[in-house]
């Protein structure tokens, strides 16, 4: 269970002439599917970076739950982050880059294998666990990312562009798995693309931003074409 709520957020990065993002404010009802879509330069990644922690505030309010997150550690939120270039170990296997983050945050290794192999089975990567990332595909490539932030069993998930480095086809089945994945875990997720057609079909909620500015945001029924 998690409602994430942006609450006037303001990114200033050092040295730019103006605010990356000036004032944002945004909802994010627990367990919905929310796209974050604009042209590059937008600050969409800002703005999911931000949440994560990996980005830090310049102001406003982060809350998770109605509790301020502004302050913790990204490794201390309930929160995990798939990245467009996968962010894989590639010296690791399979097996050990699921349970990388896992081991840092001291879990039982009984507990990581269970968690390790829960994931490779919702992912049907049970074959794939003693390979390394360069011998992989880009689309299971993708999967372990996707495994790496299942196994933290996280209230939130953030996707930043994931299916960019994908052909067309598995962009599309890949679409279809990370809704499925949604439904299966009642997890909140946020995803960012700048692909249209990819917020349309995969967000229960648009949030159309331009110019750091979010322009709209509501379900894909009630969007508004504003080119
Ligand atoms: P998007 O994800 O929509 O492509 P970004 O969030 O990456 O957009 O970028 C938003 C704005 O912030 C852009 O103008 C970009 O140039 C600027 N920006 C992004 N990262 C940095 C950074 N590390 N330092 C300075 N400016 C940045
Ligand atoms: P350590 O470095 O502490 O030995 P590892 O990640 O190498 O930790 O392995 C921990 C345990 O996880 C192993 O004892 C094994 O049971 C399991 N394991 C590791 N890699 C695999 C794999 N590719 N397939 C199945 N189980 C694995």
């Amino acid at each position: 269970m998690a409602t994430v709520e942006i609450r006037n957020l303001v990114k200033q990065y050092p040295g730019a002439e103006k605010p990356a993002i000036p004032n944002a404010n945004l909802t994010i009802d627990d367990q919905s599917f929310v796209v974050l879509v604009g042209p590059s330069g937008c600050g969409k990644s800002t703005l999911l970076r931000m949440i994560a922690g990996l980005e830090d505030i310049s102001g406003g309010d982060l809350l998770i739950d109605g509790q301020r997150i502004n302050n913790l550690s990204p490794k201390d939120r309930d929160i995990a982050m798939v990245f467009q270039n996968y962010a894989l170990y590639p010296h690791m296997s399979v097996y050990e880059n699921m349970a990388f983050g896992l081991k840092l945050r001291k879990f039982s290794k009984a507990e990581i294998d269970k968690r390790v192999r829960a994931a490779a089975d919702i992912l049907s990567m049970n074959d794939l666990l003693d390979r390394k990332p360069k011998a992989m595909s880009g689309g299971q490539r993708q999967r372990v990312a996707i495994g790496r932030a299942i196994v933290r069993e996280p209230k939130v998930f953030l996707f930043d562009e994931p299916l960019s480095n994908l052909d067309a086809k598995l962009r599309v089945q890949m679409r279809v798995e990370i809704k499925r994945l949604h439904q299966r875990l009642n997890a909140t997720m946020v995803y960012v693309t700048h692909d249209q057609v990819e917020a349309m079909t995969m967000g229960d909620k648009i949030v159309v931003m331009k110019a750091g500015v979010i322009q709209q945001a509501d379900s894909p029924m009630n969007l508004y074409y504003d080119p």
